[in-house]
Parts: structure tokens; C-alpha cells; sequence
């Protein structure tokens, strides 16, 4: 049945108002007491001046606060835009600025961050806090209008809602490449048509106990929250400290006797290399996924001979399309390092496309770009119609002009088995520890510091946790003291830790191709020798 996302709450608690329905650390928050909490900041929020449409940020860390936080802004018929806490202000401004929200939702231990957000009182015209942390919240730079303890005076009852199913449900931010963050619309529909779809193939039930990983501000994450609302299962979150701790989060597999996990790869990588799943580990677990970047066969092969039990699904897909557009379960281990998993077939209601420059289908087993049409399809980008028209355009089939079909910007065949295979990004957009990054933002970032005559950012592979290494090569200013100490420290200020350069290299100029331009081939070869140089 089709529904608004906060409907999927509402409709559990009806049916399991005392079942848990997520689980933090020592905290558990049943379903009824998650209707309750969302429909009173539902009506708080209204009260307060909220209206269909309206953008909503909210800067809390994942917990179950943030959880009730999404619900209440939907049922209140607004728009969603989940704000990375871990990002430095300046880049958290820029999408403020872009969404110019009707309020900036706070919790947690954030202080500091919001103080500097506010620091610029014209920005916010317009925009009011409210306080979703425990106790009160004070700074000179803004006072909030409404805290945890005034959502107690607002009824718990259900809403009538004005929103439909087209409506946007929330805007998720990625790295843009010329330097602002792009804002993709997602409606309701969008991710119900994928959470329906999921929740039939992988057969997802009440008794189900779900993992959370990815960051709200990423769309894995909304996979595993509607999947989680729409079975009635649990949705365990995974404190973002056991990050870094690969025996910590096996720990929490096992202890939680979680029946999905689904995550980024690397985190898979990282707990292969680390060796710390044992044969025939997590026996609850019933399903393994993973999604945004290759996961590289050899632990993959890792993961499934230690845990025959488990079936293992590789997803595909941009947040332009909504979590994933394809599917492939892997049937049996591969015997072989070097095979290659394919990305699969299209999920329901979606479809990819490979095609030449003309948009005419390549061949079987021949190179061309992988173009998405369905019901996964955004909107587009946020205020964005240029960018938008650029990349989701009309389908070539159609003579309909609202069929679109969508440039992911990746290369991919169509294999003899008539699975789709996944080869590379046609452009300079990277996936480190699963976050999309466009190199671009992090090259206008640099130069925008001013102590660089020429810089250019590029990324190598490497067989470490993030994939890939991201590279800078620079000619500092004349006569001023540039190290990569000091680029990487003024950096930090503006971009969030994980656009970092790993790798420094400093030229008295950058090499040029026939056409003057920056030559990145040439960049990326010395920056692999420097790497093979440093493995030896
Ligand atoms: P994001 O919008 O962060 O989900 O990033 C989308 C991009 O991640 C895609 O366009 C691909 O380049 C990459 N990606 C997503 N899923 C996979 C996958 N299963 N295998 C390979 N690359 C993937």
C-alpha cells in the first residue's frame, strides 16, 4: 500500500505499540513511544510556524532523538535536510544557505558548532533553533525557541496531512564539483517504491533486528530506517565511535544477534583485513548488503567462506535514483580473487541503460554510460534547474517529456550473462570510505585558502581502508611559508575530514598537457610511483 514515510510509524504502532523499534546504546524506544514523540514535535512544529514546504535542517547525532526528529518534520508536512555534525561550519553554512530552512533542529553535543553557525546573524534570517538535546541551550549569537521540555505540552494525537506521495520528503546533500554541495530531492514515493520492493526480496519481518550504519546526511541510511518502519523489526544504531574498532563492531553484530547488516564496504573491508569474524560468526545474521563503491572480491570471499549461512546482495545505485537501482545476489563464493561481482539487474519499477554519446544502446560486453530511468528518479537537484537539466534528461524511447532517464556518470557493460557490470566513473567523482566526493570541491576549497599558485587534486587506488587515496600536488605562493602541514590544517577548517588529502607533493610548476591544461594522467603516475616507492 502507498503511503507518506511517517505513516509507516503510525501504522506499527497501531499493531506493535509496545514492540522496540530502535535501539541506542542502553536506550529503547517502542513503537508507540516513537509515534507519540514525532506527532508532539509534529504539532510543536506547526504551532510554531511551520507550513507545507518548508525546509527543516536538523544537526543532532544519530540517535533515537534524530530518529524522532525526521518523523515529527515530516508529519508536520515539511521537508527534511539532515546536517553532517562531523563537517566544519563553513560547509554546513552552504547548505543552510541553499535550503534556506524555517528551522535549524539542534541536539547533542554540538554546541560549539551551532554557536559558529549563527555567528552570522544575516544568514539566518528568517530560520529559528529549536533544542532536541537534554537542558537548555544559550549562546550569545541565538536563543532557541523551543527546547525537549516544551514538546510536553503538545498533544501526542495523529495529524491530518496536506502532503502526497510526489511530495518531497527530504534533501541530501553531496559534494559538487564546483566547490557547493548539491541538495537531491527525494520524495516520499521514491523511497517507498524502493523499501516495498526491498522488503519482499529480502523477505523482511517483524522479528527482524536491523543494523544502522551509514550517516543520516548519506541515503544508505534511509534503506535501513523505512525498511525497519515498514516490517516492524528493530533498527539497532551503530554508535559512530566503534567506527574505527573493526573487533568492536563484530562485537556489536554478535551481541545485537543482528539479522541484516548493510553498510559501506569499506567497513567490510576493514573488518576482513583486521580478521575478526570467526567461521560461522553472527549465526542470527541472515543477510549481508552493501552499497556505493566495489567491494573488491578478495574479502568479499573473505566474508562468505566464514559465513556460509548468510546471503550476500550487492547494491547499486546513485542518491539521484534513491538508495539502489540494481541488485545481484552472489550465489556462491567465487573461487577466484579476480572474478569481478556484477552490479546486476534492475530492482523493480527501476531501470539502467547502457549507451553510447548518441543514447543508442552499446553492444553486449562493450563500454558505454550507465543512465538510470523509474520510479527511484529525484526530482533533481535543489534550486539547482541547470544542473538538473544537465544530467536528468528526457528518456530517448519516450516521446514523453517527463520520461527521464539520469546520467549517473558511470561507465558499465552489459556482460554475456546479461547482468549489468559496474567499470569506473567517467568524470573526477571518487568514493572514499564510501563517501562521494567530488575532487573538485576539495581543488576550489584549496584554492580558495590563497597559498597556492596551482594546485590539482587527484585520487590513486591503494589496498588501504579508504580505496582510494586523495592526492594534492601544489606550487605554493611565492615567499609564503606553504607546508602540507599548514594546507591540510586551513583545509580541516572548511571541508569535512574525510575530503583530506592523504598525500602531499609539492612542484615548482604542474605538469601541462598538449592543451596547457593540468595534466592529472602524468599527476596521479608520480603519485602512484611515490606510493610503490613507499610499499617497498
Ligand atoms: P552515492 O550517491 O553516494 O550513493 O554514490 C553513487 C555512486 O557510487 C555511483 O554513481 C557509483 O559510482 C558508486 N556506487 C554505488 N553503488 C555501487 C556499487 N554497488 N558498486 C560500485 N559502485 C557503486
Amino acid at each position: 500500500m502507498s503511503s507518506l514515510l511517517h505513516q509507516l510509524v503510525t501504522r506499527q504502532s497501531e499493531q506493535r505499540h509496545s514492540q522496540t523499534a530502535i535501539v541506542y546504546k542502553q536506550d529503547k524506544l517502542t513503537y508507540g513511544e516513537l509515534e507519540e514523540a514525532s506527532n508532539r514535535l509534529a504539532h510543536l512544529l506547526k504551532d510554531a510556524g511551520c507550513r507545507k514546504g518548508d525546509r527543516v535542517c536538523f544537526l543532532i547525532p544519530k540517535t533515537p532523538a534524530a530518529i524522532i526528529t525526521i518523523l515529527g518534520i515530516l508529519k508536520a508536512d515539511c521537508i527534511y535536510v539532515p546536517l553532517d555534525t562531523s563537517s566544519p561550519a563553513p560547509r554546513l553554512a552552504k547548505i543552510i544557505d541553499a535550503c534556506t530552512p524555517r528551522y535549524l533542529i539542534a541536539g547533542g553535543p554540538i554546541a560549539a558548532l551551532l554557536n559558529e553557525l549563527m555567528s552570522d546573524e544575516s544568514r539566518f534570517q528568517g530560520t529559528e533553533i529549536g533544542w532536541m538535546g537534554e537542558g537548555k541551550i544559550e549562546s550569545e549569537n541565538f536563543k532557541a525557541r523551543f527546547s525537549l521540555d516544551d514538546l510536553k505540552s503538545y498533544s501526542s494525537a495523529g495529524l491530518d496531512y496536506q502532503n502526497t506521495t510526489s511530495d518531497p520528503a527530504h534533501i541530501l546533500f553531496t559534494s559538487g564539483s564546483t566547490g557547493v554541495p548539491k541538495g537531491v530531492v527525494i520524495t516520499h514515493s521514491n523511497v517507498v517504491h524502493f523499501i516495498d520492493w526491498a522488503v519482499r526480496y529480502f523477505g523482511t519481518k517483524h522479528s527482524d533486528r536491523i543494523s544502522s550504519h551509514p550517516p543520516l546526511h548519506f541515503d544508505l541510511s534511509t534503506f535501513d530506517i523505512y525498511g525497519t518502519l515498514s516490517s516492524g523489526a528493530q533498527l539497532h544504531i551503530v554508535p559512530t565511535e566503534l567506527n574505527l574498532l573493526p573487533h568492536k563492531i563484530a562485537d556489536f553484530i554478535r551481541n545485537s544477534e543482528l539479522t541484516q547488516w548493510f553498510s559501506v564496504p569499506s567497513v567490510l573491508n576493514f573488518m576482513a583485513k583486521a580478521d575478526v569474524v570467526k567461521f560461522n560468526d553472527f549465526p542470527a545474521l541472515e543477510r549481508l548488503l552493501w552499497c556505493g563503491e566495489v567491494f573488491p572480491t578478495p574479502p568479499l570471499i573473505y566474508w562468505m567462506k566464514r559465513l556460509p549461512h548468510v546471503k550476500f546482495t550487492n547494491l547499486y545505485g546513485p542518491t539521484e535514483a534513491t538508495i539502489a537501482s540494481s541488485y545481484y545476489s552472489v550465489p556462491q563464493c567465487p573461487d577466484d580473487d579476480r572474478a569481478q561481482i556484477p552490479i546486476g539487474t534492475a530492482c523493480e519499477g527501476e531501470e539502467l541503460l547502457v549507451l553510447d554519446d548518441e543514447l543508442k544502446p552499446v553492444a553486449p560486453g562493450e563500454v558505454g554510460d550507465l543512465y538510470l530511468g523509474g520510479v527511484g528518479l529525484s526530482p533533481g537537484y535543489w534550486r539547482e534547474p541547470e544542473k538538473t537539466n544537465a544530467v536528468f534528461i528526457q528518456s530517448p524511447e519516450s516521446p514523453d517529456p517527463n520520461d527521464r532517464i539520469y546520467k549517473t556518470g558511470d561507465l558499465a557493460k552489459i556482460g554475456e550473462d546479461g547482468l549489468v557490470y559496474y567499470l569506473g566513473r567517467a568524470d573526477s567523482q571518487i568514493k572514499s570510505r564510501g563517501y562521494r566526493i567530488e575532487l573538485g570541491e576539495i581543488e576550489t576549497a584549496l584554492n580558495a585558502l590563497n597559498l597556492a599558485e596551482e594546485c590539482a587534486i587527484v585520487a590513486i587506488n591503494t589496498d588501504g581502508f579508504e580505496g582510494v587515496a586523495i592526492c594534492c600536488a601544489y606550487v605554493p605562493l611565492k615567499d609564503a611559508d606553504v607546508t602540507p602541514a599548514r594546507l591540510r590544517a586551513d583545509l580541516n577548517k572548511v571541508l569535512p575530514g574525510y575530503m583530506l588529502p592523504a598525500r602531499w607533493m609539492q612542484f615548482d610548476l604542474l605538469p601541462k598537457n598538449a592543451n596547457g591544461k593540468i595534466d592529472r594522467r602524468v599527476l596521479r603516475e608520480r603519485f602512484e610511483q611515490e606510493a610503490g616507492n613507499d610499499n617497498r
